[in-house]
């Protein structure tokens, strides 16, 4: 498509499994199955090559029709899947995953996760269902493997009972909720600290540290917000459904935010009284 734009000042951070994942990307989370289509279309015309879905949000059949209808060839879109929580036995994983495939209609995905530990359900075992995951890596149908929502225990035990550290950990991450033990412990061991809920779906906007920085700079509070966390070396992927909010969100990198303003955002934390998300060690729900 003529108008596709390539934005190659999106960095790419390399994985510990050598692969390497665009820093930015879009989330398709709450994105209506109907509409997938047409907002991955719109974020890859302006540039996005990295989109971040999930079997729990029945989208990643308008996310594969996005990308083959965009032009765009499929090695140059990072895509990522999650396993939904209903899915957890070895064989119940190996069918969603080829489900997630057929959906999507490729024959890999970048990157696929687990997408809660679920800790209270399956007896505590999520170390079946992360060395099944193992299995699509080795036949090279994941590219890359990796947590979504694990807490540092979660991944002690996954370091102690298997040879493969996840590619990434996936967490909600934003200036209200750190989280910074479980990202220390990735950044510590080399597994990528992926920022779900970058701007807390919005909340974080109108806290007025952000504003005055966004209006000294000329940018929007989202953009200064997405940005500390590109300077934080967090991987993120908003969501939208607004064409110019999916637009302002890639404008990321003509700008940068000065140690000060980066520390001041950081102080923004509010520890678990920021959590906008269920706790990791408590969330049991599987979809109907
Ligand atoms: P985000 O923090 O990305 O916020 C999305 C919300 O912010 C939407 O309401 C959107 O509105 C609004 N918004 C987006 N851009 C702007 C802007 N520039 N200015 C003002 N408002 C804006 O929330 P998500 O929860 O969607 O998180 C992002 C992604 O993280 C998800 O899509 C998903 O891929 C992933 N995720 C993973 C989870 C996990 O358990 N692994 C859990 C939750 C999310 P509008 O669409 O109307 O423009």
């Amino acid at each position: 498509m003529s108008t596709t734009q390539r934005t190659s000042a999106v960095p790419n951070v390399t994985l510990n499994d050598g692969h390497s994942i665009p820093q930015l990307g879009f989330g398709v989370f709450q994105i209506d199955p109907a509409e997938t289509a047409e907002a991955v279309s719109t974020a890859l015309e302006v540039g996005y090559r990295h989109i971040d879905t999930a079997e729990m949000y029945r989208n990643e059949r308008g996310v594969g029709q996005a990308v083959r209808a965009s032009g765009v060839d499929r090695a140059e879109v990072f895509i990522t899947s999650k396993l939904n929580n209903g899915h957890h036995r070895p064989d119940d994983a190996r069918r969603a995953f080829e489900t997630t495939l057929s959906e999507l209609g490729f024959d890999y995905v970048d990157l696929f996760l687990i997408h809660w530990p679920l800790p209270t359900l399956y007896g505590g075992d999520f170390v079946s269902t992360w060395k099944t995951l193992e299995e699509f890596r080795a036949d090279g149908r994941a590219r890359s493997i990796g947590v979504s929502n694990f807490q540092v225990e979660h991944l002690q035990r996954l370091a102690s009972s298997s040879d493969h550290q996840p590619a990434v950990n996936q967490i909600e991450l934003h200036p209200y909720l750190l989280n910074e033990q479980v990202r220390a412990y990735g950044e510590a061991r080399d597994i990528a600290t992926e920022a779900w809920s970058p701007i807390a779906q919005g909340a974080v906007l109108g806290e007025p540290v952000i504003t005055a920085i966004a209006e000294r700079l000329e940018k929007s509070p989202a953009q200064v917000v997405l940005r500390w966390h590109i300077q934080r070396g967090n991987i993120v992927f908003p969501k939208s459904t607004t064409p110019a909010r999916i637009k302002e969100n890639i404008e990321l990198f003509d700008f940068q935010l000065d140690a000060d303003d980066v520390t001041r955002i950081t102080a923004l934390d509010k520890g678990e009284v920021g959590r906008t998300g269920p706790h990791p060690d408590k969330f049991a729900h599987i979809p109907a």
